[in-house]
C-alpha cells in the first residue's frame, strides 16, 4: 500500500490506489468535487484554491468549473491527460508535499461521515445494456425455454435500450413503489396498482468522457479513453409491470421510475491492475466490435437486503464483473457504431452481472427462478421479490496484494406506493 499523510486501515476502501472521483456537500453546506482516502473526504476544488495544482495546466481551472457545477462533466470532458494528471498529483500531495501543510490539510479534510455524496454526473443520456450471458441465458430459458433462451443477435452485439437519464438518482434516494399496469394469468383485462413483483437488478454504469459528433464514430483503439470510470448501478425493475408492457418496444415504465448510482466513480487507473481476459467470446465479433485486449475487470460485487424491521442487511448475491460478456470499450463502440452522439457525463449501465453459480444470480427474478424459489432470510422469513420497507445495498471491491480499492454502496430503500 502506498504510504499516505492520512491513514489507512489495513481493509480500507479508500488507499492512495484508489482515489475514487464524485461531488459531495460538505458540513458547512458548500458544494465541491472531491476523493476519498482513507475516512476521509478530500475537497479538491478547495485544493485547487490554494494553489495545490498550479503546475498541472487546467487542472485547477477544471476541477473548480466542477465544483460550480455541483458535477463532475468538467473533469470528464477534460479527458483522460488530465484525469491521469491529478491522479499523479494527489499521489504524491498525500504521500509526502502536504507533509508540513496542517493548514491546508484542515481546509480540505473533512471526515467522509460528514458529508453527503451527490449524483456524480448531470447525466444527458442514460442507456443499460444487456451483456451478462448468464442472466440473457437465464431470463431467456424462463420466458422461451433453454433452447431458444438467447435471440441469435444476442452474440453479435451488445443489445441495450434507452433509459430514462432524468430517474438516475444517487445512492440513498429512497425509492417510491411503482404502480402500472399488470396483467394476470386467466384474466381478460389488467388492473392497475402497485407492483407485486419489485426486483433489483446488481449492475456496473460507466461514464462517458468527451463528446463526439453527430455522426462520428468511435474505433475500438480510442475507446478506452472515452471512458470516465465506474459506479454501482441498481437498475430497480417492475417485473408484472414489465412483463405486460415489454412488447413490441422493450422496457418502459417498468424501469423508469428510479435508478439508483453510486456516489463514488472509480477510475480505469485504479482498476487497471485488476484487468481479466473476460470471457470467451464465439463466435469472434464482427471486426468494429473485436476488442484484443483484456476485457473484464476482477471486481467482486455483492448485494446485500437488510429486510424491513431487521437490524442486520443479509448478503443474498456474489457476482463479479468479470462475468460480462461484452466489455464497457465494446458497449460504446458499438453504441456510437451508428454515429449517436455521446457525450460527457452519459451513463451506459452494464446489465444484470449474473455468473454461472446459483448464489451469483444478479436480480431476483432469477434468483429466485421467477418468483417459484423463494430466498430464506437467517430469521427463516422468506422473500420473492421486494417488500415495503426493505433496504437493499450494492457493494463493490477488489483487492490488490496488500490494500482494497472500493466503489463505496449504492443502497435504497423502498417506500409504499
Ligand atoms: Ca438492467
Amino acid at each position: 500500500m502506498l504510504a499516505s499523510l492520512v491513514p489507512i486501515a489495513p481493509d480500507s476502501p479508500f488507499p492512495l490506489e484508489n482515489l475514487p472521483l464524485g461531488v459531495f456537500r460538505r458540513s458547512s453546506g458548500a458544494i465541491t468535487v472531491g476523493t476519498a482516502l482513507g475516512d476521509q473526504a478530500v475537497d479538491l476544488a478547495e485544493l485547487a484554491r490554494r494553489g495545490a495544482f498550479v503546475a498541472d495546466g487546467r487542472l485547477a481551472e477544471t476541477l473548480l468549473a466542477g465544483a460550480q457545477a455541483g458535477a463532475l462533466n468538467p473533469l470528464m470532458a477534460a479527458g483522460g491527460e488530465v484525469r491521469r494528471t491529478l491522479r499523479q498529483r494527489l499521489q504524491r500531495l498525500f504521500s509526502t508535499e502536504l507533509r508540513d501543510q496542517a493548514g491546508v490539510l484542515a481546509a480540505t479534510l473533512e471526515p467522509l461521515a460528514g458529508v453527503e455524496l451527490m449524483l456524480p454526473a448531470v447525466i444527458g443520456d442514460y442507456t443499460d445494456f444487456y451483456s451478462s450471458k448468464h442472466h440473457a441465458f437465464n431470463v431467456g430459458s424462463m420466458m422461451r425455454g433453454p433452447e431458444q433462451a438467447l435471440q441469435p443477435n444476442w452474440v453479435e452485439l451488445p443489445v441495450g435500450y434507452h433509459g430514462r437519464a432524468g430517474t438516475v438518482v444517487v445512492s440513498g434516494t429512497p425509492i417510491r413503489r411503482p404502480r402500472g399496469q399488470t396483467m394476470k394469468d386467466g384474466d381478460a383485462r389488467p388492473t392497475f396498482g402497485p407492483s407485486r413483483r419489485l426486483d433489483i437488478e446488481l449492475e456496473t454504469g460507466c461514464f462517458i468522457a468527451g463528446e463526439t459528433r453527430l455522426g462520428e464514430t468511435v474505433p475500438m483503439a480510442g475507446a478506452r479513453e472515452r471512458i470516465f470510470g465506474y459506479a454501482l448501478l441498481n437498475d430497480w425493475s417492475a417485473r408484472d409491470i414489465q412483463k405486460w408492457e415489454y412488447v413490441p418496444l422493450g422496457p418502459f415504465l417498468a424501469k423508469n421510475f428510479a435508478t439508483s448510482v453510486s456516489g463514488w466513480v472509480v477510475t480505469p487507473e485504479a482498476l487497471a491492475p485488476f484487468e481479466v481476459p473476460g470471457e470467451p467470446q464465439q463466435p469472434e465479433p464482427l471486426e468494429y466490435l473485436r476488442e484484443p485486449g483484456p476485457r473484464g475487470y476482477d471486481v467482486t460485487l455483492e448485494l446485500w437486503l437488510k429486510p424491513a424491521g431487521a437490524s442486520e442487511a443479509v448478503r443474498i448475491i456474489e457476482s463479479n464483473m468479470r462475468h460480462l460478456y461484452w466489455s464497457p470499450r465494446q458497449q460504446l463502440v458499438h453504441h456510437a457504431s451508428n454515429g449517436c452522439r455521446l457525450r460527457s457525463g452519459d451513463l451506459l449501465g452494464s446489465g444484470t452481472i449474473s455468473g454461472p453459480e446459483k448464489s451469483s444470480r444478479g436480480c431476483l427474478l432469477e434468483l429466485t427462478w421467477g418468483g417459484r424459489e423463494p430466498v430464506t432470510l437467517p430469521d427463516g422469513s422468506t422473500r420473492t421479490f421486494l417488500e415495503d420497507g426493505d433496504e437493499v445495498i450494492l457493494t463493490g471491491f477488489t483487492k490488490g496484494p496488500d490494500y482494497r480499492i472500493g466503489f463505496g454502496e449504492c443502497r435504497g430503500t423502498i417506500l409504499p406506493a
